[in-house]
């Protein structure tokens, strides 16, 4: 009886109409559960055109369906470990938000708020005066100007100031970040014209003061954020391009990445451009991320003169680039924090894991060894092993931090091997992931949160391999 299987298949209507399937026809709508039911219809035929006999799984559609549709109804943005040593990971959505900042987002998103609206005056308001306060006291600006993120903010920048007209910048400073972003074609975008001055390695004063003419509105300072020059260089202090700035009465502003608003050597971390040092120098503007090292949302914020930052608050673009109520509670919540710089690494997740001292890392390196070799021991070597975790997203990107990691070598000496494990870990429910460097698969655990949590997680990983090498067909 070849046909027997077959005939045991239910239709997608019976399925659609079976009492244990209800639940799921109100949870996940009859579109979805039918497109789930059609595509296990086909997954069993070609189980069995395979086997000639049933899957598994067959024995109860109604759980075979809801494993399904919950599978495919998951947000797309999924939690993860990050255990890949880059602390600000850009594709990991960089910075991890304060509690504050979670709090006041989800306190704005049920509720009406005050966002353009004045209420002394019951006039409107200006949405950037939301953390235009903070801004003031943390960094000595005049004023500030918040859009989407910190391309944006340069963008608005350049248009503001130099549309139409020319921007002066180092040859060494025409940097790419990555996705596209150019200084040159930015200011393309802007409708600046570009004056490129001195040379790759070396810039000089006298070369933006040479290429000033009447159409120059801008001088511009780059922070070379990923990548560095080294040997026989030298460039112009955002000091020095000040000065020259307001001695022939052209703008300067300065790009500067990430920044810093606190002195992170005071916490044992590489230091890096502080924008009070930089507005102190007499730059016009300063623009920066706020979601690298700041820790907080994804935004462009500019600090500096109020004459140019009402400049670009007049601009159009400003209206297309403005954030929202949820970016700028979260900015704002995340600013108040920096009043308690003693307690800051406590209270902000980004500086938390970059002030973690390598001990402390080990520590937990150690504690997780003995069951990870239990677990995944028959197979790999593991081991602990020191490493050096990267600040990332451009911010002190050549600056790394001393941490330490859980390491697997595979006992066949393949990398393959090591690749199937990786794949298998981002296949997880919460996706485990490290790096592979050296022949060996590297869990940085700078930036864990929990261990039994990831302890959980990597045993549960075990298992699931386990259950798919001996009963492939099982879901
Ligand atoms: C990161 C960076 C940018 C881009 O900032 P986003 O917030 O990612 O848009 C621009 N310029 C420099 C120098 C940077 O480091």
């Amino acid at each position: 009886m070849p046909d027997a299987p077959y005939s045991q298949l239910p239709s997608v209507d019976r399925l659609l109409h079976d009492a244990a399937v209800a639940p799921l026809v109100s949870r996940y709508g009859a579109r979805l559960t039918a497109d789930a039911a059609r595509a296990l219809l086909a997954e069993a035929r070609a189980h069995i055109a395979a086997h000639r006999a049933l899957p598994v799984w067959a024995n109860d559609w109604a759980t075979a369906l809801q494993r399904t549709l919950a599978e495919r109804s998951a947000s797309k943005l999924k939690p993860v470990f990050n255990l890949t040593g880059v602390v600000l990971h850009t594709n990991l959505g960089r910075a991890q938000l304060a509690d504050d900042a979670i709090d006041a987002v989800a306190r704005v998103m049920r509720s009406p708020v005050t966002l353009e609206y004045d209420l002394d005056e019951a006039q409107r308001g200006h949405r950037d005066d939301t953390v235009a306060e903070l801004l003031r006291d943390i960094t000595g600006a005049e004023a500030c100007c918040v859009v989407n993120n910190n391309a944006a903010a340069v963008l608005l920048m350049f248009a503001a100031l130099a549309d139409g007209k020319e921007a002066i910048a180092s040859r060494g400073e025409l940097i790419e970040i990555g996705g596209a972003f150019r200084i040159p074609d930015v200011m393309r975008q802007a409708g600046c014209t570009l004056v490129e001055v001195g040379a790759t390695n070396r810039t000089h004063l006298a070369d933006y003061r040479n290429a000033i003419t009447e159409r120059t509105a801008l001088l511009v300072k780059v922070h070379t954020s990923n990548y560095r020059i080294e040997g026989f260089t030298s460039s112009v202090s955002e000091a020095e391009l000040a000065a020259l700035g307001r001695e022939t009465g052209v703008p300067v502003a300065s790009d500067l990445g990430s920044g810093a608003l606190i002195d992170m050597s005071a916490y044992g971390l590489p230091a890096e451009t502080m924008q009070q040092r930089i507005l102190a120098d007499g730059v016009d503007l300063v623009s920066f991320s706020g979601d690298k090292l700041l820790g907080g949302p994804q935004a462009g914020i500019i600090v500096g003169r109020a004459d140019a930052i009402a400049r670009l608050q007049k601009h159009p673009l400003k209206r297309a680039l403005r954030c929202d109520k949820i970016t700028l509670a979260a900015l704002e919540a995340t600013l108040r924090l920096y009043s308690r710089s003693d307690q800051l690494p406590l209270l902000l997740p980004t500086l938390r894991y970059l002030t973690r001292p390598q001990p402390d890392i080990a520590q937990a390196v150690e504690r997780l060894l003995p069951e990870c070799r239990k677990a995944y021991g028959a197979s790999f070597h593991i081991d602990s092993a020191p490493c050096l975790s990267q600040i990332g997203s451009g911010a002190l990107p050549m600056n790394t931090v001393p941490s330490q990691a859980l390491t697997f070598t595979a006992r066949d000496g393949r990398g393959r091997t090591l690749e199937a494990l990786a794949a298998h870990w981002h296949a997880q429910p919460k996706p485990i992931l490290g790096r592979i460097a050296d022949n060996r698969l590297w869990l940085d655990l700078r930036c864990l949160d929990d261990e039994s949590e990831l302890l959980a997680a990597l045993r549960a990983a075990r298992q699931g391999a386990d259950v798919r090498c001996q009963k492939p067909e099982i879901r």
